[in-house]
């Protein structure tokens, strides 16, 4: 029976805590989008739903989650997680203040804490700001989002924007006095009608104290990281047995591929790097504005060049391409176009016998996910933070696929999750 039901805005992120919760031994499924009511439950202690609700329209993200959680319920989880990007990415409108409140009011709840911070991958929170590394969110590259430009580190203030509720803060000072000063600093938060709390976190340890603080809470939000203090919580009440390998998944036979569609500045670097030793096609979606076009030059590019060597394929472009793009088309129509083009460059892969595939960015990895016809991932083991390799299983040929939020990963990653120990 699954323990802990997760709702994650979109796919990277869905494995990224997927992956978090294999760390902390749960075995752990992600299904992509929201099953149907008689659908199989997987045999799992976490089951993640990745939807695709980040920038969707607020209704919509609203109707999707809340369709998730019913199903998620049903699969009889006891606790349940809404998981956003650990840069709280969202858009003026929302969505992750509109989902919170549907699922705070479905849950019956009154409260959830909200916690984006991951310190492995440099993010923390101190008195409400969201630090990237030693810089403020704000000035990190996210400002330059091709969907979700942040513009402001101040969660409070960001979520306050994006619900009629008021927002909290339980400051590092209590965070740092343990599980116990945090229980009741959200108690109190709570009953002085708040309905969320930012956490502040910058440690590990701080994570597990806010985990095992939120034992008996209902919903907890948040990035991956707040998450690796649940699994304990389900093992000290004797209901997670202890395993070997949680994370241990099938092998596959077939060629290597990398997709890349995220323009985040670790998505760039990693291009930068792979492109040595690597035979890499960089689209150009400027010269050749249309998907099925675009497409065509890579399916000609990849012949003959499919083997255990990866082959890399990028549409990813630094800021002001992106902004010469966008000012073209639009930014919506940008993403589609590229969205549609990798995915479709996916399609051909596959059909060419590719059965590794690493795919950068969020959104990306949603289109392809999705023009594959894959619906549930296992959990395997991680290639760099909150990027695990997966292996594909239900319907959609059987293959290994590594879904990388853009900002993830170290220079050399696109190596590394092929095994290749490049010096340098
Ligand atoms: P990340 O995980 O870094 O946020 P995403 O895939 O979620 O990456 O988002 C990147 C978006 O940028 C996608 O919609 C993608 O189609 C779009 N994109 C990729 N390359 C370009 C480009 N050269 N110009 C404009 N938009 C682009």
């Amino acid at each position: 029976m699954a323990l802990l039901g997760a709702i994650a805005d979109d796919f990277t992120g869905a494995t990224d805590l997927a992956s978090m919760l294999v760390g902390q031994g749960m075995r752990a499924v992600q299904l992509i989008g929201v099953p149907k009511p008689g659908d199989p439950v997987p045999q799992a202690d976490a089951i993640i739903i990745a939807l695709k609700s980040r920038t969707a329209p607020v209704q919509e993200a609203v109707r999707d989650s809340l369709a998730a959680l019913a199903w998620l319920k049903n699969a009889g989880c006891q606790q349940f997680f809404f998981k956003y990007c650990s840069t709280f990415d969202s858009t003026e409108k929302g969505n992750i203040g509109p989902v919170a409140d549907a699922l705070v009011d479905a849950l019956e709840c009154g409260f959830a804490l909200a916690c984006p911070a991951f310190p492995v991958n440099g993010r923390s929170v101190y008195q409400g700001y969201l630090f990237v590394g030693s810089v403020l969110l704000n000035e990190s590259g996210m400002e330059n989002h091709p969907l979700t430009p942040m513009t402001d580190a101040n969660l409070v203030r960001v979520l306050s924007r994006q619900t009629d509720a008021t927002v909290g803060l339980v400051p590092y000072s209590t965070v740092a006095g343990g599980a116990m000063a945090i229980r009741g600093a959200m108690t109190a938060l709570k009953e002085q009608g708040r309905r969320y709390a930012i956490v502040d976190a910058v440690t590990d340890a701080d994570l597990f104290a806010i985990g095992k603080a939120a034992a008996k809470h209902a919903l907890v939000t948040g990035g991956s990281g707040v998450a690796i203090g649940l699994p304990q919580n389900f093992r000290d009440a004797g209901l997670l047995e202890t395993l070997e390998d949680p994370g241990s998944i099938p092998a596959v036979e077939g060629h290597r591929a990398i997709l890349a569609g995220s323009c985040s500045r670790a998505t760039l670097f990693q291009i930068g790097t792979a492109k040595q030793h690597l035979p890499t096609l960089e689209l150009d979606a400027l010269a050749t504005p249309n998907a099925k076009a675009l497409a065509a030059q890579a399916i000609s590019w990849m012949e003959g060049k499919l083997g255990s060597t990866p082959v890399l394929i990028a549409a990813s472009a630094p800021p002001e391409k992106v902004a010469a793009l966008q000012a073209k088309l639009g930014r919506e129509a940008a993403g589609t176009l590229i969205e549609d083009a990798l995915a479709e460059i996916a399609e051909a892969l596959v059909a060419q016998g590719v059965r590794e595939m690493v795919v950068a960015g969020g959104e990306t990895s949603g289109a392809v996910v999705k023009r594959l016809g894959v619906t549930r991932l296992r959990i395997g083991g991680e290639i760099d933070p909150g990027v695990p390799w997966t292996y594909a299983e239900g319907s959609g040929a059987a293959m290994h696929l590594a879904l990388k939020s853009g900002n993830f990963g170290a220079r050399d990653f696109f190596l590394k999750a092929f095994g290749m120990d490049v010096a340098g």
